[in-house]
């Protein structure tokens, strides 16, 4: 699909922000000897959030988080050591509702109060959103656009009636591809023992954990409401 719309958008909007203007590597063979991977969290911040930060700093990992707003404010020293820790914080609306089932003003509120929530309090202004219930139309994807974002999808979805850390470690490590978003939730005390797993063992592979917005720079080229299901381009 991402190569679909890296075809058609040839004459789309190129991003304006720092990150996006700058081209992608090289392929020559030194940039792909290392696999580049993202893990992504949904719904936090939690109190599984910290642990997951705390597994991620001590093996100098960076992730994407994805917070709903409305829980932001009650963990802002959380969201400020996420942003200090240079991972990227991404926009999931405020209320988590489905933007497709509502007006277009109400749809434009949900994502740009989140924006501001989160610039306000992380002091980074975010440049890739996640819809929750994965739900977009083209009313939506105009509104992305309109404010710099990107959407973000996922290659790995471990957690899909799995039910224990192991399972959701063992499907990351078996599936893991250079250029991979992998769709996980700091809800549930299982991601924490999934982390370490899988941070452990694709560190033994050869993979290096980013963050999406790094994932797109190094494997991809940027454009402001394009949706990325991995980080690569056909140069993967
Ligand atoms: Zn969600």
């Amino acid at each position: 699909m991402l190569r679909e719309i890296l075809a058609l958008g040839m004459g789309a909007i190129v991003g304006t922000t720092a990150w996006s203007a700058e081209q992608p590597l090289s392929t020559s063979g030194s940039v792909r000897t290392v696999k580049l991977i993202a893990l992504t969290y949904d719904d936090g911040p939690t109190a599984v959030t910290s642990r997951i930060l705390d597994v991620l700093k001590t093996r100098n990992a960076k992730a994407t988080f994805f917070p709903i707003g409305s829980k932001v404010h009650e963990a802002a020293a959380m969201m400020r050591r996420m942003a200090s820790e240079s991972h990227a914080i991404g926009n999931h609306t405020i209320n988590h509702l489905r933007l497709t089932e509502m007006s277009p003003d109400v749809a434009r509120a949900e994502i740009e109060e989140a924006n501001a929530l989160l610039t306000e309090v992380t002091g980074q202004r975010p440049t890739v959103f996640r819809p929750p219930y994965a739900a977009l139309n083209d009313s939506v994807r105009d509104i992305l656009r309109s404010n710099g974002l990107a959407i973000i999808m996922w290659s790995i979805y471990p957690e899909r009636l799995a039910f224990s850390a192991t399972t959701v470690r063992d499907r990351v490590v078996e599936n893991a591809r250079d250029g991979d978003i992998v769709f996980l939730h700091d809800t549930s005390s299982q991601a924490v023992e999934a982390t370490q797993g899988i941070v452990d063992e694709l560190s033994a592979k050869g993979f290096e954990f980013v963050t999406v917005p790094e994932l797109i720079r190094r494997r991809a080229t940027f454009s402001l409401g394009s949706t990325y299901e991995t980080g690569c381009d056909t140069a993967c």
